[in-house]
């Protein structure tokens, strides 16, 4: 590093100083998991490999020297400083624990995350990652003693450096071109993991698309909409469709798409009665519940939906246009404000007995009271249909174990702990398993609380995003969706039908089948609600309506 002056005198260092100090920290120190992830690249077996790795690093510098030099003053430098030392460790142990890396949807998650889910996160290496990534360097950084410096010579020391910084990056690029190249082409993720900078263009972009989004009103979307008469010969026969949102089950381990082991037994002999199609060919639109979840509401589609910067009403808003009654049920962290305004229930903290240990309810809560939540709904609405979501809990990481109550704990022994690198990998996948038998059942338990009712009904069940148990080092989810493996970007869905819904709807499971190992993705969820409940719009799409092949013709 240039030095922009001599050391420390008795007075204490310069504060400019005392800045490159920490972002040589925050590069060195601070980047433990980009330095074990370029020790293990194939690129960097070599001589050549460690220039690259160590140009990479340089180039990190200076672009975090300017960065600091233009944002930090003496005033707020070691609040500053702390902050910072306090992101990088939090990011560097979540990409050691999960394998994990820091984007702007990793860190819109961040925000949405509430004070159980970051319970479930932690384990007791985290006092220890703090101890040595804040609090030692934090005692040290804070009792500096800080020269003080006029102000105009002071931002020419900070212009300066953050000019030299420039200066020692383009050297960097100049001189080691090609293996910098090469290393960022081959390994996007390395950007994503380059503490503080990754958190700081993520929030950074966050912050932007947040305030942007919420300074503009929802745009209307199918205010045309209406239930059609064709679709609906009996008016009696006013439908009700259950959409089960899954959390975090993953098509792979489904038995239903032909994973070894029996996570779906009572699913399976709905399967067998001839009344469900499952879907073994499903793509989510996000990797983590945020992304998802808004865009599988979304008439946009994902490319569409990314692409918009506008808030749009969604599906349930859609529903409502058309009349039909509508109740969104949460099992789990809230709706993202998919359900801010249709009538919605929260049941995560109910204290049911039987349902809810541990101040925390399995997902059968949600059936619980649900006719009594239904019936409360307006008389009219019902009367042409209702629509309810209900959201789950899942197989939500990284305490599986928590998810399953002891009677669906069929794999054993099953991992108890939420460091998962510590657990055998076999009882990771014990535990996550466990989930989607427990899954199973209360998705088997929603289909014989709709056989129950005399009105046509549905279940539509699909999964938010998949999961990594351990693929490639790789836990949990949300890697950026151009780099995310199989596991996390393939879901399971299916549909079931009553005999009332196939009579009245026309849709038989005979017909589905045909359609069920074509590729769909969430952006069919959208327009099959549409269709199966029979809501005419301008915004519904046929060719993206996954029922559309078995429903009658249109007018
Ligand atoms: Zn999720």
């Amino acid at each position: 590093m240039r030095k922009p002056e001599q050391s420390t005198d008795s007075r204490g260092w310069h504060p400019t100083r005392l800045l490159l100090i920490l972002a040589v920290w925050l590069i060195s120190a601070g980047n433990l998991p980009l330095w074990q992830a370029l020790w293990r690249l194939p690129e960097t077996t070599g001589a050549r490999g460690w220039i690259g790795a160590l140009a990479y690093g340089l180039l990190a510098l200076a672009l975090l020297v300017p960065l600091l030099c233009l944002t930090v003053w003496p005033r707020w430098l070691k609040p500053a400083g702390l902050l910072l030392m306090t992101v990088a460790t939090a990011s560097s142990y979540f990409m050691l624990s999960y394998g994990v890396v820091i984007d702007p949807t990793m860190i819109a998650n961040v925000f949405n995350t509430d004070a159980r889910e970051v319970r479930d996160l932690l384990s007791w290496h985290m006092p220890g990652a703090l101890i040595a990534g804040v609090i030692l360097p934090g005692i040290w950084w804070w009792r500096q003693p800080v020269r003080r410096v006029g102000m105009r010579a002071l931002l020419a020391h900070q212009l300066g450096v953050a000019a030299l910084a420039c200066v020692l990056g383009a050297g960097t690029v100049w001189l080691a071109f090609q293996d910098i190249a090469s290393i960022m082409r081959n390994h996007k993720e390395l950007r994503y993991m380059t503490n503080p900078l990754n958190s700081l263009y993520a929030v950074a972009r966050v912050a932007l698309g947040s305030t942007q989004r919420a300074a503009a009103a929802a745009q209307s979307v199918g205010a045309d909409a209406h239930v059609a008469r064709a679709n609906r010969p009996d008016p009696a026969a006013a439908p009700l469709i259950v959409l089960v949102i899954g959390e975090t089950a993953r098509a792979a381990n489904f038995s239903l798409g032909g994973y070894a082991r029996e996570t779906n037994p009572e699913l399976a002999a709905l399967q067998a009665a001839g009344a469900l199609v499952y879907f073994g060919n499903v793509r989510s639109c996000g990797t983590n519940t945020h992304a998802s979840l808004p865009c599988m509401f979304s008439h946009l589609g994902k490319t569409a939906f990314e692409a918009s910067r506008a808030r749009h009403e969604n599906l349930l808003d859609v529903l409502q246009h058309a009349g039909l009654a509508v109740l969104w049920v949460d099992n789990q962290s809230g709706c993202k404000g998919l359900c801010d305004s249709v009538p919605n229930a929260f049941t995560r903290t109910l204290d049911v007995p039987g349902l809810c240990p541990d101040g925390e309810c399995y997902d059968e809560v949600m059936l619980h009271g649900l006719d009594e939540r239904l019936a409360a709904l307006d008389p009219a609405r019902r009367a042409r249909g209702v629509v309810v979501v209900m959201h789950q809990m899942g197989s939500h990481g990284p305490a599986y174990y928590r998810r399953s109550p002891p009677t669906f704990k069929h794999f054993l022994p099953e991992c108890t702990s939420s460091a998962l690198q510590e657990c055998p990998r076999d009882q990771l996948i014990n535990a996550y398993d466990n989930t989607l038998r427990y899954t199973d059942h209360f998705l088997a338990e929603t289909v014989k609380w709709l056989q129950a009712k005399p009105q046509p009904a549905a279940m539509i069940y699909v999964s938010d995003h998949g999961e990594s148990l351990g693929e490639s080092g790789l836990y949990l989810h949300g890697m950026p969706y151009a780099m995310a493996p199989d596991e996390q970007t393939r879901v399971p869905m299916l549909v079931w039908l009553s005999a009332q819904m196939q009579r009245a709807g026309g849709v038989t499971p005979d017909c589905l089948r045909g359609e069920a190992a074509k590729p769909w993705s969430h952006d069919n969820l959208f327009h099959s609600v549409l269709g199966i409940a029979g809501v005419q719009t301008e915004s519904y799409r046929r060719p993206l309506d996954l029922f559309a092949a078995c429903l009658p013709a249109p007018h």
